[in-house]
């Protein structure tokens, strides 16, 4: 097993290496490791997901220290890390269908240290790194994409130009291996490890009026403002979440301030999910745990959609009066069901990643219903206003707008991840919303 840590390439300032070779070894739960090997017997209720866990190739192990490997770069000891659902999916092996989503293995290397949702406090700073303003002691927010400033490429590509990092050509390329964000690139190891390095422009300033458990909902809140903002409800709109996690959760406080004349319904699986949406502002819930057809005619009934009916299949509102659809689970069947109570030309954005799989799209056509994918956040403008999406989710909770902290309802300390990821591999009964490890 090699050990997981800062990798100096070619060019990268070997010459700047401060830190404490005196201090303790950093222990960080390693993926792309033997399993470690469980002698508890596995419950004999256990689903799917527990037993995938067993297998799950991750644990805790001693890693080299992480370092700043420029004079522009920082690292951070980790106070709280959420647990996302993409590492959930990760550890869990879980995807979601027979046929793996393995594109993405083309811009990832291995192993890893997972945990992007970071809130930390610097513990070394390099001088170009101070020289913008950060110093040790300080409390940040990781903004944890791996783009062209990160990877020492310069010029910037016309993405990161941009500000759409999430969009960077060069994920591949620079004195880091591949990866999109910190987590899954080797030399970028993550929040389930208690030092994180960063490059300046990864750490964001967290003010003092703002606690750890706020901040650490950062990351969840700026993916669902990046869809909220590439593909805007109309005024007085009907808008449909599907999924209630914390994306979903984040996706309703995200419309309630920004959109408030928006009526919003959410498709949510567990009682737990579907009491938040309801205490963060949706006015209306449909249990996503029935058939396809009792899904598309509550949705179709609450929005006022006609349904009508084909030979086979389920039914198809026209019209229909769903303007825009967040679907943060992105599976076949929650876009066959979307499709089905669109208004015509209707927007459907996709944050969730799931396996791939057949489904009926003639309404895509028919309707002229526009399917667009949303990944992540960068620089995004809010009220006039552009600045990077975890900096406007500090902001709008400083002054009162948005207030997501029931999402976060486990913390557990690192040694305890198969207790951490049980809970949530056992969402409908432990009700588990955001999971994170807590190194307080
Ligand atoms: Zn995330
Ligand atoms: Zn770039």
């Amino acid at each position: 097993m090699p050990v997981v840590g800062a990798t100096v390439g070619p060019g990268t300032g070997q010459d700047y290496a401060p830190h404490n070779l005196s201090s303790p070894p950093v222990r960080a739960l390693v993926f792309g490791t033997d399993p470690d090997p469980v002698t508890s017997p596995l419950p004999a209720d256990a689903n799917r997901l527990e037993q995938n866990l067993r297998g799950t190739p991750m644990g805790i192990r001693e890693i080299d220290d992480p370092e700043p490997i420029g004079p522009d770069w920082v690292v951070m000891r980790t106070r709280l890390c959420g647990i996302c659902g993409s590492d959930t999916k990760q550890v869990f092996m879980d995807t979601g269908g027979d046929w793996p989503d393995a594109g993405m293995t083309a811009f990832i290397s291995f192993p890893q240290v997972l945990g992007h949702e970071v809130v930390g406090t610097l513990t070394e700073v390099g001088p170009d790194a101070q020289a913008r303003g950060l110093e040790a002691g300080q409390r940040v927010l990781l903004q944890c994409w791996l783009s062209c400033a990160p990877r020492g490429i310069s010029p910037v590509c016309p993405a990161c130009e941009a500000g759409d990092y999430e969009l960077c050509w060069n994920f591949l390329d620079g004195r880091l291996a591949p990866g999109i964000h910190v987590g899954n690139s080797a030399d970028a190891t993550g929040g389930f490890g208690e030092l994180v390095p960063a490059h300046a422009s990864m750490a964001i300033a967290v003010p003092d009026d703002v606690s750890d458990e706020v901040a650490v909902l950062a990351d969840p809140f700026a993916v669902a403002l990046h869809s909220v903002t590439r593909t805007p409800p109309p005024t007085g709109g009907k808008v449909v979440v599907w999924g209630a996690g914390a994306l979903g959760a984040s996706a309703v406080a995200v419309l309630r301030a920004l959109h408030p004349s928006v009526e919003i319904c959410v498709v949510a699986r567990t009682a737990a999910q579907q009491a938040l949406v309801k205490q963060l502002g949706a006015h209306h819930v449909v249990p996503s745990d029935q058939e396809p057809l009792a899904i598309v005619e509550a949705l179709a009934a609450w929005s006022g959609g006609v349904l009508r009916k084909p030979w086979d299949g389920l039914p198809i509102a026209h019209p229909g009066f769903v303007d825009n659809v967040y679907d943060t689970i992105g599976a076949p069947s929650t876009l066959e069901q979307a499709l089905r109570v669109m208004k015509p030309r209707g927007w459907i954005s996709v944050t969730g990643v799931n396996a791939p799989g057949r489904f009926e799209w003639s309404p895509w056509y028919f309707n002229e219903i526009r399917i667009v994918g949303s990944n992540a956040f960068g620089i995004e403008e809010v009220d006039g206003v552009r600045k990077h999406a975890i900096e406007h989710y500090l902001d709008m909770v400083r002054d009162g707008r948005v207030d997501i902290t029931p999402m976060l309802t486990h913390t557990f300390r690192l040694d305890q991840w198969r207790e951490a990821f049980t809970t949530l591999a056992r969402q409908d009964r432990t009700g588990a919303i955001k999971v994170a490890f807590d190194y307080r």
